[in-house]
């Protein structure tokens, strides 16, 4: 028997991400069980179809805690899965917050559509998994930390590296030695690979021998913002502001986004570059988020811990309120002087950053700051592409403030940062350079530049397909 690899989610798309992998003596490996986000009907039915039956899954090796790397966890733990799911340390602790939260914005997304059909005679739609499930699927939980090699059913070796991505983000390197031969091969993959230089993580860490690599593609054929502008940006943008009065509003993906805009904060007030305004965090998840991320000094790189050791956290600095409880966040709407609000969710779909919208988005002096991806037909993307009125809580909002981006913090290597990544690896080695998680667009462009730099074996993952690692 020689070990296989099924690729399954994330394979031509970027979501539902999961690899399933068959060893030599017939256990299943999953790496990642991503949830696949797109249309509401569309998502259930593919969210219930796992390349195997839940109860047949040996283990899983999880990347990192995003919801499309992690989100279907609890939708497997309900079909019968009950082994062991083994992530960084990190990852175990975000991935609390991170499929609560799913569970409950599953439960609320169906309540209104459920009372409709209900009224009509028809069935409710079941979530996908309910807030039992996620205690069942967190029990099954097992940390392991960064470089610790870690044996599965005697016969594979996984480790786990920095990929720099978000907090607790791993790059996974699995060995195994052929039974026959005794020959050793090893897959690397990539899991969502960051970039050098981002705020607080350490640098994706290079390795250099593979006999096989699964790598994402999510920016193949594109290139980022420097994020060494970022800091300059932010601080234009609050200057000018603070000098006409008004707010800043920024809507923040609780974790990632929101602590890297408090630490460049931390380091704008550091060195006196902005003026000394409140700044409130306005999300529950968030300031969670923050407090995981201060449990996890093992992910933070060497500007971090410098400044940790001087005695300034950079995710808590000074003059950064934390607000918990709804009325402290209603009473922002009394404030009439310049600050800045952080507040979820990340794309204005929900959440108190709604709220700050409504009520600051009318007047001239205010500003709405977007510093992430805004998907499509999302109020974040409306509001970013200059729409004039805008709707919610079912009132018509003119839009009149000033509307910034610095899109410049992406937490996915681009394709230059990808390929510079590779090219730490033996190409001589390389058997195969298998592309996931990235549109079929992106996917093509990327094989064109990792040709021109000397990669030839590249392989589309596709749904379904099973190849045999020899
Ligand atoms: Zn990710
Ligand atoms: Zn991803």
């Amino acid at each position: 028997m020689t070990t296989k690899l099924q690729f399954w989610g994330a394979a031509e798309n970027v979501t539902g991400s999961l690899h399933h992998i068959i060893t030599q003596n017939g256990k299943h490996i999953f790496l990642d069980c991503g949830l696949f986000q797109g249309r509401r009907q569309e998502s259930i039915e593919k969210n219930k179809n796992f390349p195997i039956p839940a109860e047949a899954v040996d283990a899983i090796i999880l990347s990192h805690a995003h919801l499309d790397h992690s989100g279907n966890l609890p939708g497997l733990v309900k079909q019968g899965f009950s082994g062991k799911i083994y992530a960084t340390p990190a990852t175990a602790d975000l991935i609390k917050i991170l499929l609560s939260d799913s569970a409950h914005l599953m439960k609320r997304d169906l309540e209104y559509l459920n009372k409709r059909r209900v009224s009509r005679g028809q069935e409710p739609i079941e979530p996908l998994y309910s807030q039992d499930d996620v205690e069942q699927t967190l029990e099954l939980l097992v940390p392991v930390n960064y470089l610790t090699p870690t044996i599965l059913f005697n016969e594979i070796t996984f480790t786990f590296f920095d990929a720099g991505h978000i907090l607790g983000s791993a790059i996974t390197e699995l060995k195994w030695k052929d039974a026959i031969s005794d020959t050793e091969t090893v897959l690397v993959f990539t899991g969502d690979l960051g970039r050098d230089h981002l705020p607080i993580l350490k640098d994706p860490t290079y390795l250099h021998d593979a006999d096989y690599i699964i790598t994402e593609s999510t920016y193949g054929g594109r290139l980022h913002d420097s994020i060494e502008k970022v800091g300059d940006d932010l601080a234009k943008i609050i200057k000018e502001t603070v000098k006409h009065r008004g707010k800043i509003i920024i809507p923040a993906f609780s974790v990632g986004r929101t602590q890297e805009i408090l630490y460049e904060i931390a380091q704008l007030k550091g060195k006196n570059l902005i003026p000394d305004i409140p700044i409130y965090l306005d999300s529950p998840m968030a300031i969670e988020a923050t407090q995981i991320f201060n449990r996890h000094l093992e992910c933070f790189d060497d500007e971090t811990m410098a400044q940790l050791k001087a005695g300034k956290n950079p995710l808590f600095p000074p003059g950064v309120f934390f607000l918990k409880t709804t009325d402290e966040s209603k009473e922002l709407n009394e404030i009439d002087f310049p600050c800045m609000i952080i507040s979820a969710s990340g794309m204005c779909e929900g959440g108190r950053v709604v709220h700050h919208i409504a009520n600051n988005c009318g007047r001239r002096e205010n500003v709405i700051l977007f510093v992430g991806y805004q998907g499509q037909h999302t109020l974040g993307r409306k509001i970013m592409d200059g729409a004039d009125e805008i709707t919610m809580f079912g009132e018509t909002h003119r839009v009149n403030c000033r509307i910034e981006k610095i899109l410049a913090f992406s937490a996915h290597a681009d394709e230059q940062e990808l390929i510079s990544w590779l090219q730490h690896f033996n190409k001589k080695r390389l058997k195969k350079l298998f592309l996931v998680h990235g549109e079929s667009e992106a996917q093509n462009l990327l094989i064109q530049s990792l040709n021109t730099s000397g990669f030839n074996q590249i392989h589309i993952g596709k749904q379904g397909e099973i190849i045999k690692l020899i």
